[in-house]
Parts: structure tokens; C-alpha cells; sequence
């Protein structure tokens, strides 16, 4: 039987983002980028942007831990 690889997901809060895309740079399957709506303080946030099988949000919590704005929550299953 294949290894089940971890999986989770992300909940972004878009008017707490305040576009400094620390996070981005650390998700290990490249799986956040810029949205393109502006939020109310006039910043372009971040979301999950849904790709291939590898770009799957694995639950790692890198870019929670590092977001300065406690914009992001992790969730795994
Ligand atoms: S680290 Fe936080 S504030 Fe910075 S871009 Fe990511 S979600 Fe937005
Ligand atoms: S939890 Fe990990 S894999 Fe998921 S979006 Fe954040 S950094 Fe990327």
C-alpha cells in the first residue's frame, strides 16, 4: 500500500493580510500566491491556490507560525 502522504488546509483571513508573502516563501509545495483582489486596507493576500496533486497543503503549519498577522489557520485531516 502507498505511504498516505499528510494533508491539511489552510484558512486565510484576507483583511488580516497585510502582503508581506513571508508565507509564501515557506510552504514547501508552493502552494500559497497573491490573490488578485485588493483587501480593505489595500493590500493584494495571500490564498491557497489549488494545483496539481504535489502542490497539496500538507498540514505544516510553516506559514502560520511565520505570518507576523495571525492571518492564517491550519487545519489537518
Ligand atoms: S505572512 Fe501573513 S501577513 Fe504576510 S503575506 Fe502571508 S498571510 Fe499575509
Ligand atoms: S500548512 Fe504548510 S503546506 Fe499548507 S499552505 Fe501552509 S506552509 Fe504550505
Amino acid at each position: 500500500m502507498a505511504k498516505k502522504k499528510a494533508k491539511g488546509y489552510v484558512v486565510i483571513n484576507p483583511e488580516l493580510c497585510k502582503g508581506c508573502y513571508l508565507c509564501i516563501s515557506v510552504c514547501p509545495v508552493k502552494g500559497l500566491g497573491v490573490s488578485n483582489k485588493i483587501n480593505q486596507k489595500g493590500y493584494y493576500p495571500v490564498e491557497f491556490q489549488e494545483g496539481d496533486e504535489d502542490k497539496k497543503c500538507t498540514g505544516c503549519a510553516n506559514c502560520a507560525t511565520i505570518c507576523p498577522d495571525i492571518a492564517i489557520e491550519v487545519y489537518r485531516e
